[in-house]
């Protein structure tokens, strides 16, 4: 692990303290990578990040405990994708 402790190199806070409309659970706007992530953090350690760009849109879910936990796996798991699609394109 090497970049989630300078998780504000690369990644911006748009929004947080936020609720959901429907089910209440607690979410957070950021801006990580040039990726819009939208984080949703379910009571039962169920984390959600909903990523969009310009190019793509996915979902994953993360076994987390806390928004912190969320944050930092939404953030590497983002990393891992930019470094694999940045060499990727570079071959
Ligand atoms: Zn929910």
């Amino acid at each position: 692990m090497n970049s989630i402790d300078r998780i504000d190199e690369y990644a911006e806070l748009i929004n947080s303290g936020l609720n959901d409309d429907g089910c209440g659970c607690p979410e957070e706007e950021w801006v990580m990578f040039d990726t819009y992530v939208t984080i949703h953090l379910e009571p039962d350690n169920c984390g959600h990040a909903f990523y969009e760009t310009e190019e793509w849109e996915s979902e994953e879910v993360f076994d987390v405990k806390t928004m912190l936990e969320l944050r930092a796996a939404t953030a590497a798991r983002l990393a891992e994708i930019y470094s694999t699609a940045y060499q990727e394109s570079a071959q």
